[in-house]
């Protein structure tokens, strides 16, 4: 049988972790073949060039391509078990042809952290305390003189299960004196798998609310489609109960014992959204999120793989979950450009999501105020099923929408007289305002008053973003940071002044207006610690009455009920985008934040300040709203030949010469010319609008087509000649499949 085995697959291809289109050819010596049995998926250890490197097994072969004398043996096999599972593996590999991305490092992008780096695809052990046969008649009081020993002895006693060694770190208890204790015969220590799960969850679970006629309407749809692939398009204003409605369904899929991801944008995890799945489900929970270290994901990972998990909650990269018994993928706010990963591999977490449950055969539920133009053309097109939800959930109503025409106005730090004495109302009443402003930092630019010098970045052609709380001048685009001057360096004048305004100075400035009240700021900036939303949450919700001040973060998923009053500050500027998408964005941002105003029993009003009241967008987008806005905005690239009606690649390439980048398209393009299909139109090279940025210029050549099977080809064909191309000139390019950048 095994010899068998061994004359069947005498060669493995293996996925590397190098930027090469192509599998690795190994040969399985015959004494690993003999003891082990080889599964693709498994990590192997193999020699490549002069050192070796840990890969993946995509597939056993009976034969190799290569040049016999160029198949080396594999050194080491490095799994029991594969961590990527058959099911995932024809996800990557479909990614990596669709993507035109290296197969390496997709296979390796779907593992976490830890197991790109070899470690064991196992629970950590962790130490637990016991009491012993001698503890259990010893008087506590006889180490009245060795309190340390004292607590520790007294919390292992209260659990008579045992305590872990984290349980005692969070109850501050020291570790010396666990050891002393274990010395005394008083304690045991005995290793176990870190594996949360099995713990009991009997807490009271919450009592959902009653659903009213939309809801159940949609539930009734999702139920009835739970069995199989089928896309649900569950398209709800903000506060209209969507999140209530996929609990629901969730509910009745843990009931069938499936697992249930649920993907959240990148800094849509809020400890709200956590609570309201823990308050519901007496169930295993885990989170998959970037403020977690390795070692965490990793045994979330591990949880979820072996079926422990029921839910798992994640960002982009939970795409590639193992999940045995996945049976339901919930895409909470569709529409977010987090899904998509700007990046090396540039996935669309929503795509994948919704090709992994074709695979599967299960249902997918993407949910969204502002659904994506490309979903809702797929709605449109009955290819997903579509469920509205137009009414607001319980006894909350549709915030007003009104704009304030700024021109001409004296204006008091950026607000109007309308949006001050509104907010002094809402304050007076006891409620929240929300203060909108799409600009972190102090001021977007710093500038001399003699001279006219302004502070740009060293490796971007942008100017540099004054910090003053951190007292830095810092490139948004690079991250690169220098210490705030406060001379110039062209002229020597002192006379430095800042233009514009962010976050920061909005703050400084509303704590002069409004006094007594208190003023929380919620950016990138003010939740860098991994507490601080959590604490920012706690405050808000502690106050009646405050001023909460937000960039785009503000606008994501939170529920602050005595937030009545929502200021946008500078409702123009999105609308002058060069990106054919940017009218989107804008009104996704706009009705998203919006949605924070009026989301419990009192009435919500929302102000947009704007210099072009009568501009045709604001105004649908306040008369009409999100979805008339859309359908509008489809005819549009409809007419022009854009997304969604048109596919488009994007292909970058960055140099750090000025010349290179152009140069190298612009032979791509003469050579590509003549190859392309009638049906694939090429625009470019153009220059990026930020032309350098983190010290390399860069160029871009788009390509689309209405259909997608020769564009797929065009960039097959692309692919490879920028492989061969780049070869001599070291020039990085980028393939960019849909992209939501073009510029
Ligand atoms: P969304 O996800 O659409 O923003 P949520 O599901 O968060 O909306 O619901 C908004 C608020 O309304 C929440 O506090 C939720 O508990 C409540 N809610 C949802 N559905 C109902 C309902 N049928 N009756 C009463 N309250 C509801
Ligand atoms: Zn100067
Ligand atoms: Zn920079």
């Amino acid at each position: 049988m095994q010899e068998a085995l061994l004359t069947q697959h005498p060669y493995i291809k293996v996925a590397l972790p190098v930027p090469m289109r192509t599998l690795f050819d190994y040969k399985v010596p015959k004494a690993i073949a003999l003891r082990h049995d080889l599964q693709p998926g498994m990590r192997v250890k193999v020699p490549f060039g002069k050192s070796s490197r840990l890969g993946v097994i995509v597939a056993l072969s009976d034969t190799s391509d290569w040049n016999p004398e160029e198949v080396k043996p594999l050194t080491s096999l490095h799994d029991k078990q594969p961590v990527i599972t058959p099911e995932l593996m024809a996800l990557c590999e479909w990614a990596a042809r669709y993507y035109h991305h290296p197969i390496g490092d997709v296979v390796f992008h779907a593992l976490p952290v830890l197991l790109r780096k070899g470690e064991n695809a196992e629970f950590r052990t962790e130490n637990w305390w016991f009491t012993t046969a001698t503890s259990q008649t010893f008087d506590v009081q006889q180490l009245s003189r060795a309190p340390r020993q004292q607590d520790f002895l007294k919390a292992v006693q209260q659990h008579p299960n045992g305590l872990s060694q984290q349980a005692a770190s969070v109850l501050d208890l020291a570790p010396a004196a666990g050891k002393s204790l274990e010395e005394k015969g008083l304690l045991r220590r005995e290793p176990r798998a870190f594996n949360k799960a099995g713990e009991k969850h009997t807490h009271q679970t919450q009592v959902p609310p009653t659903l009213n006629a939309e809801q159940a309407a949609a539930i009734d749809s999702l139920l009835e489609h739970r069995q199989h692939f089928h896309v649900s398009l569950l398209d709800g204003v903000t506060g209209s109960g969507k999140t209530e409605v996929f609990l629901r369904l969730i509910e009745q899929c843990i009931k069938e014992d499936k697992q249930v991801l649920v993907m959240v944008p990148e800094i849509g995890l809020t400890p709200q959204t956590l609570k309201r799945f823990e308050v519901r489900f007496n169930t295993d929970i885990v989170l998959m999120h970037s403020n977690m270290n390795d070692r965490e994901r990793l045994d979330a990972w591990l949880l979820a793989a072996n079926g422990h998990a029921k839910i798992i909650i994640g960002t982009r990269s939970a795409v590639f979950v193992p999940a045995p018994k996945l049976g339901l993928m919930v895409i909470d706010e569709e529409h977010d450009a987090s899904y998509k990963q700007h990046e090396k591999f540039r996935y669309h977490a929503r795509d994948l999501a919704v090709k992994r449950a074709q695979n599967l055969n299960i249902p997918v539920l993407l949910a969204s105020a502002t659904p994506s133009y490309e979903s809702l053309t797929n709605a449109l097109q009955k290819r997903f099923s579509w469920l509205k939800l137009r009414q607001r959930a319980g006894d909350a109503h549709i915030p007003k929408m009104e704009r304030v025409d700024l021109r001409g106005q004296t204006l008091v730090h950026g607000f109007s007289e309308t949006a001050l004495s509104n907010m002094k109302l809402a304050l007076e009443r006891k409620e929240q305002v929300l203060i909108f402003l799409n600009r972190r930092g102090y001021a977007p630019t710093l500038m001399c008053h003699q001279c006219g010098w302004i502070a740009t970045c060293d490796h971007c052609d942008v100017n540099l973003t004054v910090h003053k709380r951190a007292n830095k001048l810092h490139c948004h685009h690079c991250d690169s940071q220098k210490a705030l001057i406060h001379q110039c360096p062209d002229c020597q004048s002192e006379e430095l002044f800042t233009v514009g305004e962010g976050t920061e100075q909005l703050e400084t400035q509303l704590n002069t207006l409004f006094k007594d009240t208190p003023i929380l700021r919620i950016d990138r900036d003010s939740t860098q610690r991994k507490s601080a939303m959590t604490k920012l949450t706690q405050k808000i919700h502690e106050h009646d009455q405050a001023i909460l001040i937000g960039t785009q973060m503000l606008a994501k998923g939170h529920h602050f009920p005595n937030v009545t009053l929502v200021v946008i500050m500078d409702a123009d500027a999105g609308l002058f985008s060069s990106d054919f998408r940017g009218m989107e964005r804008t009104a996704q941002l706009i009705t998203q934040v919006a949605g924070r105003a009026g989301r419990a029993k009192k009435p919500g009003h929302v102000l947009l300040q704007t210099y072009h009241p009568d501009h045709a967008a604001i105004e649908c987008l306040c008369n009409l709203g999100y979805e008339h806005f859309a359908i509008d905005g489809l005819a549009e690239r409809k007419s022009l030949s854009l997304p969604p009606f048109y596919h488009q690649v994007i292909v970058r390439a960055e140099s750090a010469n000025e010349q290179e980048a152009m140069q190298l398209l612009n032979a791509l393009k003469n050579d590509l010319t003549p190859m392309l299909s009638p049906d694939v139109y090429m625009v470019g090279p153009y220059a990026a609008i930020i032309v350098r940025k983190a010290g390399q210029h860069r160029a871009l050549i788009s390509i689309k087509s209405a259909s997608r099977a020769p564009l797929h080809q065009a960039t097959d064909w692309i692919t490879q000649w920028l492989e061969q191309a780049t070869k001599q000139h070291k020039i990085r390019f980028a393939i960019d499949v849909d992209p939501l950048e073009t510029y």
